[in-house]
């Protein structure tokens, strides 16, 4: 069942929201958009189910990206949904429009600013590499300035993220020995959630939630590594004025 992540009060008086949905709320990836509209009205009815009062902005306000791993992000601006455009975050100021990243084992993050901005990344190995939390939060930063948070959802773990040890060297370089994991069968292995925080610390974003579940060990996530699925969950964040 989807469910709220965080509940945010901004100090501009705006209410920050984040939600997950799960593989019972159905298929939140983009090949086909029929079944994304499904998807969409199965994740706000297991919302509001599950979360009495809760407001959700219809359909035809959420946008998506197509995700290619990079560090490009997007406004979405007043009377508009993005649908489909190539990046890997998304950020706004206008009220009720929901944002979406899919995932499934990358780590779906929001960043909520204090202003009244929220930004949404997907953030895999190779978008870590390419910056694409730091260029988000700036973009958010440079348009809206004020204190920024994050809002962290379920991703795959370093117990089941195996990685070669030539690969892992090469991260470990760059963002410090946090980042070397061991996976339940004792290989090494990539811990995602280090380099996210190595990141959010770097740039002085306080962390306000994280959902440490493994999209790999636990059932009710897809996950990529696991069974090749190209199915996803999806992270959905918006703000609203109380
Ligand atoms: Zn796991």
């Amino acid at each position: 069942m989807a469910r709220v992540l965080a509940e945010r009060h901004l100090a501009s008086g705006h209410t920050a929201w984040v939600a997950m949905s799960e593989i019972t709320d159905g298929d939140m990836a983009i090949s086909d958009l029929k079944a994304r509209e499904k998807s969409i009205q199965e994740v706000s009815q297991s919302l509001v189910e599950h979360n009495a009062g809760l407001a959700i902005p219809s359909s035809q306000h959420w946008s998506f990206l197509t995700q290619v791993h990079g560090f490009e992000n997007i406004e979405v601006k007043e009377n508009e949904s993005v649908l489909g455009l190539e990046g890997d975050a998304l950020f706004t100021t206008q009220e009720k429009k929901v944002l979406t990243i899919q995932v499934a084992d990358c780590v779906p993050l929001a960043l909520t600013s204090d202003c009244g901005a929220i930004a949404v990344i997907h953030a895999g190995w190779k978008g870590l590499l390419n910056g694409v939390i730091e260029n988000a939060s700036e973009a958010l930063q440079k348009k809206f300035p004020g204190d920024q948070s994050a809002v962290i959802g379920p991703h795959i773990g370093p117990c089941c993220y195996e990685y070669g040890r030539k690969d892992l060297d090469s991260f470990i370089e760059i963002f410090g020995a946090s980042v070397a994991g061991v996976t339940d069968a004792s290989a090494d292995s990539l811990d995602l959630m280090a380099i996210v925080r190595v990141v959010l610390k770097e740039r002085g974003i306080e962390l306000s939630y994280r959902d440490d579940s493994c999209t790999s060990c636990d059932s009710k996530f897809w996950s990529y590594r696991s069974s090749g699925t190209q199915k996803r969950q999806s992270l959905v964040a918006w703000v609203e004025k109380n």
